[in-house]
């Protein structure tokens, strides 16, 4: 089943604890500060709905389904799959990072490979697939919080100050577990279905307590979120604000007061070696990162268009320095476009027959990011000069008797009126400056873990056979002079 916007709503209108300004926020759909995301999250839903769009595709069970879903078996299926997921990203150009599309790809890796599973407790070696095919096939979205809370990073998760800071089993019990501690960050969960909770940061012995995989309902009782400030409330419009009004995900703090998981959502049990294998023993985190390079590269197409036509309307487009700055940003743009690609092209097919995206490639553009984004932002920030605040504070402004023909002799361009100008200027505040792209800022480059926890992935995975063996030959090459080995 494909769900509409509509059904995605009112799947959400439930007895959730998300907390925000003090306060309950009681109906996610409705409050200003997600009903923005809410309404975004609705489209992509719908975009998914619509035949037309091609987003959908056969199960192995023969059911129909988001290709979100999808456990590509070729490197067709994972071309098919990274259309899909563009046709969501250049929706939202590439601003939502946990869209549904994010953890089913994780979902699909842990359905893909049944035997990791059965490593763990007998009783529950079924469960990942089973919740996989209930998702799939109600179309469910999902987000997940896998990082224990920022409290002490030198410390494993049992030698904390206190029990259960982390997330961990509080109680065993016949018909399930008892949940308590917390999780970060729960990117999109106010708004999602049900959140997967695991670690994904190494877990030491003595930890088996935390080293658990699950999954739950939003409004399970006791699951408590603490969703930072909003940057989509209390904003003039979305004229004014074009990314912060719709494409504000939130992200949350999860606390687990004592919630209560039954058996059949439970993945892995107190099992530190598995819990790290759910992610790199599947497809699962190569499969959920191509999800987000593929968002990555929407995001970057749409930033450097967006530059050409501010430069345009500025009349700089055709200073040979500026042509170098946008130059320079189109190289950025598709070497993340081309390491994607690579990724794809350079495919591997697992025992299971699954499609895998390239290590190297993937794991090259992830490790390069923290650095990358930022640099586009900055060359961005060079081109658009002072014009981002050189904008009034709303479109109100633009209406104002007073006030209208100021606006409309002064802010203007050689190539657009007033209106457009202060559109394009607006939209790219949103981009480099607002409190909405600072967020952004930081999500690119922690996302898929700190600076350090991506380049590490690049380092391990990039395969250094080929590049030692070559540095080797050059080697062997050459040797000292002869005269010295005469000395010898
Ligand atoms: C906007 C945003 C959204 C996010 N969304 C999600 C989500 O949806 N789900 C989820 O599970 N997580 C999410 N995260 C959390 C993200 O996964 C973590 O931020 C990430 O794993 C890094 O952990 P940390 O922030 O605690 O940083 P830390 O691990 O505390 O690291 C901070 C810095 O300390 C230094 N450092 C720490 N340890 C070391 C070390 N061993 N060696 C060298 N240097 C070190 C580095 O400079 C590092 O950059 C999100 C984060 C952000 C910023």
């Amino acid at each position: 089943m494909v769900r509409t916007g509509t059904q995605y709503l009112e799947s959400i209108k439930d007895k959730r604890n998300v907390f925000i300004g003090g306060k309950k926020a009681d109906d996610v759909t409705t409050h200003p500060a997600f009903k923005g995301i809410t309404r975004t999250i609705a489209n992509l839903y719908d975009i998914a709905a619509d035949e037309s769009n091609n987003m959908t595709y056969e199960t192995e069970d023969g059911t129909i389904a988001n290709k979100i879903y999808m456990i590509p078996k070729s490197r067709e299926d994972l071309r098919d799959r990274r259309e899909a997921i563009s046709k969501w990203s250049e929706s939202t150009f590439g601003f939502v990072g946990r869209s549904p599309d994010h953890v089913a790809a994780f979902m699909a890796g842990f359905a893909s490979s049944p035997e990791v599973f059965e490593r763990g407790n007998p009783k529950l070696k079924n469960n990942a697939l089973n919740f996989y095919k209930f998702a799939r096939d109600n179309d469910l979205y999902l987000s997940y919080v896998i990082i224990p809370p920022q409290i002490d990073r030198s410390k494993a998760a049992h030698e904390l100050e206190e029990k259960f800071l982390a997330t961990g089993v509080y109680e065993e019990r016949q018909d399930g577990i008892v949940i308590r501690g917390s999780q970060m960050l729960g990117t999109g969960a106010a708004v999602s279905d049900y959140l997967l909770v695991s670690c994904i940061t190494p877990l030491k012995p003595g930890d088996e307590t935390y080293a658990v995989s699950f999954v739950v309902p939003m409004d399970a009782p006791g699951l408590k979120l603490y969703a930072r400030p909003s940057y989509a409330a209390d904003k003039p419009s979305t004229y004014d604000y074009p990314l912060s009004t719709r494409f504000d995900e939130s992200d949350a703090l999860v606390v687990f007061d004592d919630v209560f998981i039954p058996w059949e959502r439970v993945f892995i049990y107190k099992d530190i070696k598995l819990v790290q294998a759910q992610f790199h023993e599947t497809p699962a985190h190569r499969l959920g990162n191509s999800q987000a390079q593929t968002r990555f590269v929407s995001k970057l197409k749409f930033i450097i268009g967006l530059a050409r036509k501010i430069a345009a309307a500025n009349g700089i487009d055709k200073i040979p320095a500026v042509a170098e700055k946008l130059g320079e940003l189109a190289s950025l743009a598709s070497s993340a476009e081309g390491m994607l690609l690579a990724s794809e092209y350079y495919c591997t097919i697992d025992k299971n027959g699954t499609a895998v995206p390239n290590s190297r490639f993937l794991y090259g553009a992830m490790g390069l990011q923290n650095t990358l984004y930022p640099q586009v932002i900055h060359i961005f920030r060079e081109l658009v000069g002072g014009g981002v605040l050189q904008v009034p504070s709303s479109y109100k402004e633009l209406i104002n008797p007073e006030t209208r023909n100021d606006m409309q002799k002064y802010i203007r361009s050689a190539t657009v009126q007033v209106e457009e100008k202060v559109q394009l200027f607006k939209l790219a505040w949103d981009v480099i400056g607002s409190e909405f792209a600072g967020r952004h800022q930081q999500y690119e480059m922690f996302y898929a873990g700190a600076p350090f926890v991506a380049k590490g992935f690049s380092f391990r995975n990039y395969g250094y056979e080929e590049a030692v063996a070559l540095a080797d030959k050059c080697l062997e090459s050459y040797g000292l002079p002869e005269e010295a080995s005469v000395q010898n």
